[in-house]
Order: structure tokens, then C-alpha cells, then sequence
């Protein structure tokens, strides 16, 4: 087998055969029964995988009898990223907009316009080719599911486009027509709410798993608490599950509603009091506060004390955010060194957060770990330890693990 780790023609991992993983330093299961530690770490660890699920883990001297055998060459397996955040869908860029901000300049909310008009201008076909490119980045940096927001069209046909297009490529989409109140509707919020909450939530549903709101009383742009609770209360009506951007450029009642609703995840959580740390407490079994430290960096602002979080035991994750205006990278390994340099959490938190926690803000519970019954999305770290994910920032150490799926093997 190739020693890059990487499957040539044909090895299964769905069809009928088992693939034995074996040659790893270090295996990651996400799961602490299985092995050392918080993240369960099995020293020389190996997977069988059969149908495309995780069917066996434990230390290679134990391993059964496989149909095919995969070498990884000492390298470090762990659960493939879950990037639970991401604006995928969007033409034109705003480095300009970066470049000034490095230079002073604030942040409002107020450059998503700009995305808007590029993105309304751009036909299907250029669309669909940019997100396939973004998501081509994506996995060839670790990332095995990720979620897809709307939200830079902001007319009801441009949003259910976007969702059309996102939906191509994942089944964890999200409708957020309200992003910001769209440019032509700057003077009549309420139309605008009439409109998200109307006919545009009417042709997007169908295309969408879940409703967000930029619920930011801090920017113009975006929604008070009242305005976010009618939109996420229309969304629910109309069968979407629930996420908030919350309590990012200051303190808010995001985080509170997020709560009171039941959404699944809270994002950003920059700003919290200690009434919204308790209550993200409260919440720990069913709302999860995902954490955008790219966000923080991009825009050079105050990272969200994830220590606070933890230590009070809230559930947290973290996520690429992945946009034109504030973040506009979907590396996982980066999001993971910014937590442990930036934001006081150890490898293992942020890892664990890049994976199980960002899985369990999507409801997911076939993914973010890796023990038998779940599918097999395994990403590979080019190193002996998965320690190196933040020790070695910026380099490009992991990849999605190919199986070859649906094809049949040659070994
Ligand atoms: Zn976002």
C-alpha cells in the first residue's frame, strides 16, 4: 500500500469488503473508554471499516481479519472535522475590506452588502463552481461534514438559489435570510421581516435543515432579540431546526434565546454574561456554544473565553465560520491553534470541541467519533501525535483519509 496513507485504485470501504487502518502512531477515538485520556487515544490503533462505518477500533495486535489492509505509515488518525459553520455560498471577495481593518477600521456587520451584490450578479454555474472549490479546500484539509449557511442573496429567489446550490454538496444546510436586512429594504425592516418570515422562509425550507438569525443589536445591519425570536419561531413553524449568531460584537440577548428556544447551537458567544454562561450551563445537553476564533483574528478583536465556558461545563465547539468578510479561511487545524494559543484550551478540548462538540451542535450522532456503528470519516494527521495540530500551525498536516469508496479493491 502507498506509504502516504492514502488508498491507491480500489481499496472498499463500502462495498462488501472490511478495510484494516493499520501503521498509525496514534488513534484518536473521541471516545475516553476506548483508550488514554479524554479523547480515548489508542497507541498503535487500528480501524476495520465495512460499509462505510467504523465496525472495529482497538490496538492493532487485536485487530480481526480484514479484506484489505490500508498502511498510514505512523501517522495520527482522528475523527475528520466537523466544520458546523460556514458561508459557503458566495461570489467576489472582500480582501480589501481585511486590509483596512488591519489598518484601524472597524467592523460593523455593514461589507455583507458588498457579498450580496457580487453574489446576485454571479449565475448558478459560477456559483456551484465556487462553492465546489471551497469545498474541495475543505476536505483536503480534514473537514469530512460541514454546514452550509445562505444569506448573501437576501431576495427570495437569490436565497433559495443559494440553498439549491449549498444542498448539492450537503445535507446540513441552513436558511439565514436574516443575515442582514437586505440593502433595498434598509428603511423598512419590517417588509423585510414580513419577507424572511413569509415568502422567502416559504421557497427555502425545502431546500434547508436549519433557520439562523444575526441576532446583533450592536450592529445596524442585523437583528434586535425581538425581530431574531419572530424569525426563528417562523422557522420552527415551518419544520427548521434552530442556530443563532449571538452575542458577537457585544453583549446580547442572542445566547438567552438561543437557549429559551432550544436551538442546537448558539456561534460566537464572544460577549457573555454570567446569566448567559449559566444558562448555557442549563442548556449543555441540547445547546452548544460554538466558538469562531478566525473570526477574532480576522477582525482582530477580543477572543470568547472558552476556559469560562468549559469550567462551568458548557458544551462547546468550534468551527470555521469559513466567509468572505471576517473569516475567510476553513481550516480546522488553524481554528484548533488559535483555541489552544488563543483561547486557553488544550489540544485535546480543542480537538474534542472540532469534532464531537461541533457533531453535537448539527444533532449528528454518526460522526465526531471514532468507535464502531459510526461512519468512517477519518482524517489524517502528517505526524506521531495529534499534539502537532496546534504545535505546527499553518502547515498542511491533514487530509481527509480516502477509502476509495465505491470502489473495489486490487490488494
Ligand atoms: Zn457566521
Amino acid at each position: 500500500m502507498m506509504d502516504d496513507g492514502r488508498v491507491g485504485d480500489g481499496a472498499p470501504g463500502v462495498g462488501g469488503g472490511t478495510v484494516l487502518i493499520a501503521g498509525a502512531s496514534e488513534l484518536v477515538t473521541g471516545d475516553p473508554q476506548r483508550g488514554a485520556g479524554s479523547l480515548g487515544i489508542i497507541d498503535g490503533g487500528a480501524i476495520v471499516v465495512e460499509h462505510g462505518r467504523v465496525a472495529w477500533v482497538g490496538p492493532l495486535a487485536d485487530a480481526p481479519q480484514a479484506d484489505t489492509r490500508v498502511d498510514v505509515g505512523g501517522r495520527t488518525l482522528v475523527p475528520g472535522f466537523v466544520d458546523s459553520h460556514s458561508h459557503l455560498v458566495f461570489a467576489g471577495d472582500r480582501a480589501h475590506e481585511f486590509t483596512a481593518r488591519m489598518q484601524g477600521e472597524a467592523y460593523d456587520g455593514g461589507g455583507i452588502g458588498v457579498s450580496v451584490a457580487a453574489t446576485r450578479e454571479a449565475s448558478d454555474d459560477e456559483l456551484r463552481s465556487l462553492v465546489a472549490v471551497r469545498v474541495a479546500e475543505m476536505r483536503e484539509s480534514g473537514t469530512t461534514t460541514f454546514e452550509i449557511k445562505s444569506g448573501y442573496g437576501l431576495t427570495v429567489e437569490d436565497e433559495a438559489r443559494s440553498l439549491r446550490i449549498a444542498r448539492e454538496f450537503t445535507d446540513e444546510t441552513t436558511f439565514l435570510g436574516a443575515h442582514v436586512v437586505a440593502p433595498e429594504l434598509r428603511e423598512s425592516r419590517e417588509a423585510y421581516l414580513d419577507l424572511v418570515t413569509g415568502p422567502m422562509l416559504r421557497a427555502c425550507a425545502p431546500h434547508a435543515r436549519w433557520i439562523d438569525v444575526f441576532c446583533e443589536p450592536n450592529s445596524p445591519h442585523a437583528f434586535t432579540g425581538d425581530e431574531s425570536r419572530r424569525v426563528l419561531e417562523a422557522g420552527r413553524d415551518a419544520g427548521l431546526e434552530l442556530r443563532v449568531h449571538g452575542n458577537q460584537l457585544g453583549p446580547g440577548p442572542g445566547v438567552q434565546l438561543a437557549v429559551d428556544l432550544g436551538a442546537a447551537s448558539v456561534d460566537h458567544c464572544t460577549y457573555l454574561s454570567d446569566a448567559d454562561v449559566d444558562a448555557l450551563v442549563g442548556a449543555s445537553d441540547r445547546t452548544v456554544a460554538t466558538l469562531l476564533p478566525g473570526v477574532e483574528f480576522s477582525t482582530r478583536s477580543p477572543y470568547p473565553d472558552a476556559r469560562r465556558l468549559i469550567d462551568a461545563g458548557v458544551s462547546v465547539a468550534l468551527a470555521s465560520d469559513c466567509n468572505p468578510g471576517t473569516c475567510f479561511t476553513s481550516s480546522m487545524s488553524f481554528m484548533i491553534a488559535l483555541a489552544v494559543r488563543e483561547m486557553g484550551m488544550t489540544v485535546a478540548e480543542a480537538l474534542s470541541a472540532a469534532t464531537a462538540g461541533s457533531a453535537k451542535s448539527l444533532r449528528r450522532n454518526d460522526i465526531g467519533t471514532l468507535v464502531p456503528g459510526m461512519r468512517a470519516d477519518v482524517t489524517v494527521i502528517d505526524a506521531p501525535s495529534h499534539d502537532h495540530l496546534a504545535y505546527r500551525p499553518g502547515m498542511a498536516l491533514t487530509r481527509v483519509l480516502d477509502l476509495g469508496i465505491g470502489r473495489h479493491s486490487s490488494e
